[in-house]
């Protein structure tokens, strides 16, 4: 086992990770920008290493910075936390070069899985339900129409090297192909530098549900089940679930098992998400997800298990410390995302607090690196904290919810949690009969004036 692990990201993920290190017994390096120097996750770090200023291409991106901070400290491993450097194969590459382990999978498979055609083709092949659409690009507009024509309509043009939502363009009659095509293609090369794209049948109403995976690297992987991340605001999640509200018990163990199945078979080590559209009882692969989720710890409530402990186990050569036997779905969990921003439009609300008071009581965890005083930078993702919530049941955790929300105070700047609040009275809430495009349409209507 490690004895020493460097954090390379900030905020309440960095947190969470100088937490599973502390209660392993592992010694942690907390790295930061000039802006972050009175950041909690720098405070509670065993050692903290400030590696440039605010830009986080001088700092949190900065692979000398990094590297050389491991020196420095002397620390073997690096976990990477979300969002920065966790998908970079390039990086992951320097990393072992430099003789130390990264947190997370091979170089190769977060390449395979970063080209979303390579991803397609490749979870095709291991059994994993796609979306019917083109096999690979598609070259031009007459190619896009007979597959099109083939699929039938609706489609979606979507870019090979997209994310982040961008690049993708419905087309829903043969008429409108021709605009769809070619403004797909504009945005994505002006996005990415790459105008590849690829058709996909167009599904109208479906659930965003992801299936946890883990692997040990050696061929052995299990799932925990999956989480319902269709509340969303621009393709950004904003609520989450486990277990999804629409998913039956059979159901999960066989989605479950086909994503187990999968990336044991390409020996994947670490923690990974399998993303699916999911309409009238069927999944369709989108794409995989090669870190930590944002929304994991409502799974860690449901599973009872430590999925950063895991990680850093399986990248220390251990085995994962359950098998999928062990492994038992107790209760509901939900995630709300507190981010520091002004409603209705989601302006960016950076700032200093003033007061800051988390809930607490049976089934409540808070991750979050606020408290009083504390001045939010302008400069990273405007998450500043994630409320979760656990009970024995559904309802239970929407009270629960509920209850936490009416205690959570964070004064001084403006917060997503008013929004929350709102979303308790809805009935679609209460029920958990949602699709992907709810949250957007109750936000256009509730937020119009
Ligand atoms: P990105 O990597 O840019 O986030 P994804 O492939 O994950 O792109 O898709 C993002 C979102 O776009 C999905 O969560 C869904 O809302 C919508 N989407 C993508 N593909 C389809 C499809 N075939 N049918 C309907 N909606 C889709």
């Amino acid at each position: 086992m490690f004895d020493k692990i460097l954090i390379a990201n900030r905020g309440e993920i960095a947190l969470r990770v100088v937490r599973a290190c502390r209660e392993m017994g592992i010694a942690s390096v907390a790295v930061h920008s000039t802006a972050d120097s009175d950041a909690m996750h720098v405070r509670m770090a065993d050692e903290a290493i400030c590696i440039g200023p605010p830009p986080a291409a001088q700092s949190y991106l900065s692979y000398p910075a990094i590297i050389s901070a491991c020196e420095v400290s002397g620390a073997q491993a690096i976990h990477p936390g979300y969002g920065f450097l966790s998908e970079n194969a390039q990086f992951v590459q320097v990393v072992e070069d430099h003789g130390l382990t990264f947190i997370g999978p091979t170089a190769e498979h977060i390449r395979i899985m970063g080209d979303k055609i390579t991803a397609k083709d490749t979870m095709k092949a291991l059994g994993v339900p796609c979306v019917p659409g083109s096999d690979g690009g598609v070259p031009d507009l007459d190619a896009a129409r007979s597959v099109a024509g083939e699929i039938g309509y609706p489609v979606i043009i979507k870019a090979t090297a997209g994310g982040g939502g961008r690049g993708m363009k419905v087309a829903e009659s043969a008429e409108k192909i021709e605009t769809a095509f070619q403004t797909a293609r504009a945005e994505a090369k002006a996005a990415f530098g790459n105008d590849e794209v690829y058709i996909e049948k167009y599904l109208t109403t479906p659930r965003h549900i992801e299936v946890q995976v883990f692997g040990d690297g050696k061929g052995r992987a299990v799932h925990l089940g999956e989480r319902d991340c269709s509340l969303q605001r621009r393709h950004q999640k904003v609520f989450e679930e486990a277990p999804g509200p629409a998913i039956a018990a059979d159901e999960r163990a066989r989605i479950g098992k086909i994503c187990a199945d999968a990336v044991a078979r390409i020996n994947y080590i670490g923690a990974g998400t399998i993303e699916f559209l999911y309409e009238n009882g069927a999944f369709y692969f989108i794409e995989m997800n090669t870190r930590l989720q944002v929304e994991h710890p409502v799974t860690e409530a449901v599973y009872d298990q430590d999925l950063v402990r895991e990680q850093i186990r399986v990248a220390a050569g251990e085995p994962l410390s359950f098998t999928q036997d062990d492994l038992a779905l107790n209760g509901h969990a939900i995630e709300v995302r507190i981010n520091a921003e002004r409603l209705p439009d989601f302006a960016p609300s950076p700032g200093r607090i003033t007061q800051f008071h988390a809930p607490g009581g049976l089934g409540v965890r808070m991750d979050s690196g606020l408290y009083d005083g504390y001045a939010i930078p302008p400069y990273y993702d405007s998450l500043i904290g994630k409320l979760i919530v656990h009970g024995r049941d559904r309802p239970e955790a929407l009270a629960r919810l509920n209850r936490a929300l009416g205690e959570l105070i964070v004064d001084g700047v403006e917060t997503t949690i008013p929004l929350f609040r709102d979303l308790m009275h809805e009935e679609a809430i209460q029920t958990g009969d949602y699709s992907i495009h709810w949250l957007e349409t109750w936000l256009a209507r509730a937020y119009e004036s």
